[in-house]
């Protein structure tokens, strides 16, 4: 009996889709179909239209020479120039690099943002590189890529393990191969090279205004929710503060290597003052728990904020929080998904949640091209009237349309890019 249980437990985990690139590409297909664009469009769509894979000769600061892979994956300019991060990890890999420009798409249609999407990505570990050789790296990367960026044509910002010196170095980088001043070709910058205000924050605080209105549906009170987040990087350590801010119980965090739990609330104030700029800080606790059973804990609001396939169908049935708001890219699987969706979860999806980073990259490329600078109020409210606005949408597109809250949010994020499409008539 037992074994036959763990042979369908292994059977269940094998037919478990987990490569990113096909479950969007499920997802997307689908809403395609719930909209009535023909399979051409579906066709157009199902994969980026350029890959550029580049290698990356890199001198390291003991004289050797190392080589790295690259990537920069465009997956759709109809509605405008592609738009999206930059991430440094050893993980990354081409397919995932696609399935995140497709999704960088989905969130610019989500939002309405004049753009389309895009991703790149290195193989490497900015943990054991040096400033030097991450600065080498950057720039060498730019010069690989520099044919196919541009502020009107693809602008990179920061993503995994890339922050605002690492976008200084690409900006000056291609300002110097086109010899002029180019602050539009990328986002995420410092503020004195052209940033903008609320940048830094901007996912956290478009996860917290979801979390809010999320919160409302379900008539929840944010004052004295307990929330868990996993990860602890850009996304998830400010997410802490301002949730911790606004009255919520932050009752568990984690970063790659654990995870931390106390049923009263831990020092959020603390927690920031000692996690590396990698977002590592259980390192420095003895009592720690897995990510596993963090997503497991007892709570009322649950933010994956860390990386992907986190929430499976081996672990969905055990969630025990009322809302799901992902601050990650893809952290839930299609088939848990489904799972949460059957037993009333309501999930806020990544393509939504974490629009707000984009947002604001949008609002800093703006400025760049006026070359006037808007105070922190005025990207604040701005912020938050396209993230309410989109919410609201994809909310009642769930509830009219009678899909779960993935599938209404590729179908609004899917629409534009379709009509642009088709008004351009490529399909
Ligand atoms: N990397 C972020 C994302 O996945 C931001 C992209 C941007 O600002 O262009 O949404």
């Amino acid at each position: 009996m037992e074994q036959q249980s763990v042979a369908a437990g292994r059977q269940e985990e094998q037919r478990e889709n987990m490569d990113v690139l096909v479950s969007t590409q499920t997802v997307i297909h689908k809403a395609l179909d719930k909209l009535g664009y023909p399979e051409a469009v579906y066709e157009l769509l199902k994969e980026p239209m350029r890959v550029l894979t580049v290698r990356i000769p890199v001198r390291m600061d003991d004289g050797t020479v190392k080589v790295f892979t690259g990537y920069r994956a465009q997956h759709n300019d109809a509605v405008g120039p592609t738009k999206g991060g930059v991430r440094f990890h050893p993980d990354v890999t081409e397919s995932e690099v696609k399935a995140l420009s497709i999704w960088m798409s989905l969130k610019a249609g989500i939002v309405d943002l004049p753009y389309g999407g895009g991703k790149g990505g290195i193989i490497c570990d900015p943990r054991n590189m040096s400033f030097r050789e991450l600065e080498r790296l950057s720039r060498g990367y730019v010069r690989a890529i520099s044919q196919i960026v541009g502020p009107t044509k693809d602008i990179p910002a920061p993503d995994v393990f890339t922050n605002s010196q690492i976008m200084a170095w690409m900006m000056d980088e291609y300002s110097r191969i086109r010899e002029f001043d180019s602050p539009g070709f990328i986002t995420g910058k410092p503020l004195v090279l052209g940033g903008s205000r609320g940048r830094e924050t901007a996912t956290a605080k478009g996860v917290t205004l979801m979390i809010r209105e999320a919160a409302k549906k379900r008539g929840l009170s944010i004052e004295g929710a307990r929330v868990v987040i996993q990860g602890f990087g850009n996304a998830g350590s400010f997410l802490a503060k301002f949730m911790h801010d606004a009255g919520a119980k932050v009752i568990g965090i984690s970063d790659a290597y654990g995870a931390l739990h106390d049923p009263d609330g831990l020092d959020i104030d603390y927690l920031l003052d000692r996690r590396d700029s990698f977002g590592t800080v259980t390192k420095l606790f003895k009592d720690t728990i897995t990510n596993q059973e963090l997503l497991e804990l007892d709570c009322d609001i649950l933010v994956p904020a860390a990386v992907e396939n986190q929430i499976t169908a081996k672990n969905a049935d055990r969630i025990k929080a009322d809302i799901v708001v992902e601050a990650a890219n893809g952290p839930t699987t299609l088939e848990a998904t489904k799972i949460l969706h059957e037993r009333d979860i309501l999930l806020v999806p990544d393509v939504l949640a974490s629009a707000g980073g984009v947002t604001v990259s949008y609002f800093e490329w703006v400025q760049n091209n006026q070359g006037y600078y808007w105070s922190d109020e005025e990207v604040e409210q701005k912020l938050e009237d396209i993230m309410v606005r989109a919410f609201e949408n994809v909310y009642n597109t769930a509830q009219t349309r009678k899909v779960d809250m993935r599938l209404a949010a590729y179908m609004v994020g899917v629409r534009k890019m379709a009509e642009a499409s088709r008004f351009r008539g490529w399909v």
